[in-house]
C-alpha cells in the first residue's frame, strides 16, 4: 500500500504543536505606516523591518505607482535575457555609493542574494568560516556552497582566528552578519578586518538590519566601522529600512562579473520589477539627508529608556 501522505505530513505537524512551533499566517490590514488591524482591532507594529518608515513614505509611493503606470508591473524576464534596464542600472550605481564598492548585482531578495553569492564562492578546497548566528540564508548559502563549513563562536574574533590558523585549505571565506537579525548585537568587524591583514581570506558580510541603520551615510555597520573597503562582498536587502523589496551584493566590477555569470539564484530567476526598483531609489534619495535615521535613533532611545525605567520601578 502507498504511503499515506496525509498521515505522514499530520504526524509532524502533530510534533510541532506539542513543542509549541506550529506556526500559522496572520491576515492584517495595513492602515498606516506602523498601524495594523489585527481580527478588527488597530494594533501598532513593534515587528516591522520598516525601521524609517519608507515604505509607505509619500515619495516612495508616488515613485512606485508614476513607474508602474509608465511601465507597468512584471519585468519579463531574467536579468540576463531581458529584465535588466536603466532603472536596475541606477539602482545598482546608488545602492555601490552607499555601499562605497565599485558597483552592485541586484538579485531577486536578500534570501537568494547569499545562497547565489556563497554557491558561487565555494569550491571543494575551500572552507567557509561563519558565524554561529548567521541568518538562514548564509547557511543554505554554505549547504549549497559544496565547500567546507567551519563554524565560530558568536561574533568570537579570537575563535575565528584560531579556525583560521589551523586550516590548511587553499581558499577561505568568512561570513558573518553585521547586525544579528535575532539578537540584534553586532559582528566584531574591526577584528575581523584586522584577522584579515594577516590571514588572506575572502571576506563577505551581510547588511540586511544595518543598512540605512547605521553608518553616517546610512551605508550599515561596515561604514560605521570604517572598514568598507576591505570587505569583498557586502550583501544587503531592499526589503528591510529601504522599505521595498530584493536583495544585492555590493562589490567590485570583476566580482559582479564573475556573479552574474555563476550565481544560480540570480540567472534562473526573473528579475526585479521597475515600480519596487523605483521605490527603493526614492527611498534611499529620502533617506540621503539622514532625518529618518536620526529620528529612529531618538526613538530607540526614548523606548529603551522608558522600558528600562519601566522595569527598574516596583513590579
Ligand atoms: C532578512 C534577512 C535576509 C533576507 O532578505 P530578504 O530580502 O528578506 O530575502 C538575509 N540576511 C539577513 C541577515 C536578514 O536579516
Amino acid at each position: 500500500m502507498s504511503q499515506d501522505e496525509s498521515s505522514w505530513v499530520m504526524e509532524r505537524i502533530t510534533a510541532l504543536r506539542s513543542q509549541n512551533r506550529l506556526r500559522n499566517t496572520v491576515a492584517l490590514d495595513p492602515i498606516g505606516p506602523s498601524e495594523v488591524h489585527r481580527d478588527g482591532r488597530p494594533v501598532l507594529l513593534f515587528s516591522a523591518n520598516d525601521y524609517l518608515g519608507l515604505s509607505t513614505h509619500e515619495q516612495v509611493r508616488q515613485a512606485a505607482s508614476e513607474a508602474a503606470q509608465r511601465y507597468g508591473m512584471g519585468p519579463r524576464g531574467a536579468t540576463l535575457v531581458c529584465g535588466h534596464t536603466h532603472i536596475h542600472a541606477e539602482l545598482e550605481t546608488a545602492l555601490a555609493e552607499l555601499k562605497q564598492t565599485e558597483t552592485a548585482l541586484l538579485f531577486p531578495s536578500g534570501y537568494q542574494a547569499n545562497v547565489g553569492l556563497l554557491s558561487a564562492l565555494g569550491t571543494p578546497d575551500t572552507t567557509i568560516f561563519s558565524d554561529a548566528l548567521n541568518h538562514a540564508s548564509i547557511i543554505d548559502g554554505c549547504r549549497l556552497a559544496r565547500a567546507r563549513i567551519s563554524v565560530f563562536d558568536h561574533a568570537d574574533a579570537e575563535d575565528l582566528k584560531r579556525q583560521l590558523l589551523a586550516c590548511s585549505s587553499a581558499r577561505k571565506i568568512v561570513v558573518t552578519d553585521e547586525v544579528f537579525s535575532m539578537d540584534g548585537d553586532h559582528a566584531p568587524l574591526r577584528a575581523i578586518a584586522e584577522l584579515k591583514a594577516r590571514h588572506n581570506f575572502t571576506w563577505v558580510t551581510d547588511s540586511a538590519h544595518s543598512t540605512l541603520v547605521f553608518g553616517p551615510n546610512g551605508g550599515g555597520l561596515a561604514e560605521a566601522a570604517g572598514v568598507s573597503s576591505v570587505i569583498d562582498y557586502q550583501v544587503g536587502t531592499l526589503s528591510k529600512a529601504i522599505g521595498a523589496q530584493g536583495g544585492f551584493v555590493a562589490t567590485s566590477h570583476t566580482n559582479r562579473s564573475w556573479l552574474l555569470n555563476s550565481a544560480r539564484s540570480f540567472v534562473f530567476s526573473t528579475a526585479l520589477p521597475i515600480p519596487v526598483l523605483a521605490a527603493a531609489r526614492a527611498a534611499l534619495s529620502a533617506a540621503g539627508d539622514g532625518v529618518l535615521r536620526e529620528t529612529l535613533w531618538r526613538n530607540i532611545r526614548y523606548l529603551s529608556t522608558g522600558l528600562d525605567a519601566e522595569l527598574s520601578g516596583p513590579i
